[in-house]
């Protein structure tokens, strides 16, 4: 039979390993769930969210947007649009931007059908 003091000893030293189970338990979630959040952003980084093909990014008045190369949506990150909203002349420089959009995608088209027929050969 276990003498008290022992008996406490053991049940000292047996919370001491329940509690750096739950630890290490917590540090493995946080690690796996880091490794998700990465993986997901290797496989979406610079992808348009609506059909899946390349961003492309473009410089408009020192803000970069991105856009398909594929569908030709336009996505702003996060505070862009309040940045383009202040430009002067917001009609502008949407219209600029609509400008500045189809010359991407026809050059961007021009690359692709290059690529393809270089592929080809
Ligand atoms: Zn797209």
């Amino acid at each position: 039979m276990k003498s008290v003091a022992k008996q406490a000893e053991d049940e000292y030293f047996a919370k001491q390993e329940i509690e750096r189970k739950k630890q290490r338990d917590l540090e493995r979630k946080k690690n796996l769930l880091k490794d998700f959040e990465d993986g997901l952003k290797r496989a979406h980084y610079m992808c348009c969210p609506k059909c899946g093909h390349k961003l492309v990014e473009m410089d408009y008045q020192n803000i970069k947007i991105d856009k398909c190369s594929k569908c030709e949506g336009i996505w702003l990150d996060q505070g862009e649009l309040e940045l383009l909203s202040k430009k002067k002349n917001v009609s502008d420089s949407i219209s600029a931007m609509i400008q500045l959009g189809l010359e991407y995608a026809t050059k961007a088209k021009c690359d692709i059908k290059e690529k393809l027929k270089k592929g080809k050969k």
